[in-house]
């Protein structure tokens, strides 16, 4: 089994604009843990990678939303759903030396089951191997993600200053400016932006404040407990947005519950 295998940390972020691409990178981490090779790479040969590939490895464990009655995927993963992780963790692999376990959009973790998560990244099972995809990691508790070993995309990395990133930009400095009338006339004003424009500016506004949380980038004066409420507000307005909700509701929710501090740092 993997030689290199003492470098594997046992928990990660992964952070991509979408939960797709966060899963995706956590996917491709897992065939690296499980792969029989054991190289930087996974190889995509053996059989542990073509099982992941086809997801079928009895020790790649994915956690997702739970679906209600008509099939709907639920609004938060509960802590039922960790603490079955959490059981499921002490007992050992079938094939491989290590359990993976995947969490897809982690950030939709209640904070029941976060805390409960905390637990386990405090005292890890041997072996196990914690996979926490986010396009949110702001969402996640700081003691969960001074646990994990965080990974961005490289989209989320580089990303340009597109459209999108300026609006988000002309939003949070409407928001800083603290002037109720000054950000309902810029919300106005985006109200014509068509769907897809509007989704990339709420991901744009995610990755914006999660940087300016981590001190990757001037928070403009906001305090954290504003940039915290705008993150929740910028995750509803993507739920919103997933289920068609329209560019004008979005802005008008914008407009009416950015919440405006009184200018002080706290
Ligand atoms: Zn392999």
């Amino acid at each position: 089994m993997a030689a290199d295998g003492q470098r594997i940390g046992h928990a990660y972020i992964f952070s991509a604009p979408s939960a797709e691409e966060s899963e995706r990178m956590a996917r491709r981490f897992a065939q690296r843990v499980l792969c029989e090779r054991g190289l930087e790479e996974p190889c995509g040969h053996c059989a542990a990678c073509r099982k992941v590939e086809a997801d079928i490895h009895p020790d790649l464990i994915t956690v997702r939303r739970q679906e209600d009655d008509k099939g709907r995927a639920r609004r938060e993963i509960v802590v039922d759903q960790i603490r079955a992780v959490n059981e499921d963790a002490w007992i050992l692999p079938n094939e491989a030396a290590r359990k993976v376990y995947l969490i897809a959009e982690a950030d939709r973790m209640n904070p029941a089951a976060q805390n409960a998560a905390l637990k386990l990244l405090e005292e890890p099972p041997n072996g196990a191997v914690f996979l926490l995809c986010a396009t949110n990691p702001a969402l996640l508790l700081p003691t969960v993600r001074s646990r994990c070993v965080e990974r961005r995309s490289a989209e989320g990395e580089q990303a340009p200053e597109q459209e999108s990133v300026k609006l988000a930009g002309e939003y949070l400095r409407a928001v800083a400016a603290g002037d109720r009338a000054k950000l309902v006339r810029w919300c106005f004003a985006q109200e014509n932006l068509d769907q897809r424009d509007t989704q990339a500016m709420i991901e744009a506004l995610c990755l914006v404040v999660t940087d300016m949380l981590c001190a990757r980038r001037s928070d403009l004066g906001l305090s954290r407990r504003q940039l915290t409420e705008i993150a929740v507000l910028a995750a509803h307005c993507g739920d919103y947005l997933r289920v068609n909700t329209g560019s004008k509701h979005i802005f008008g929710l914008l407009a009416v519950d950015t919440p405006l501090g009184s200018g002080n740092r706290g």
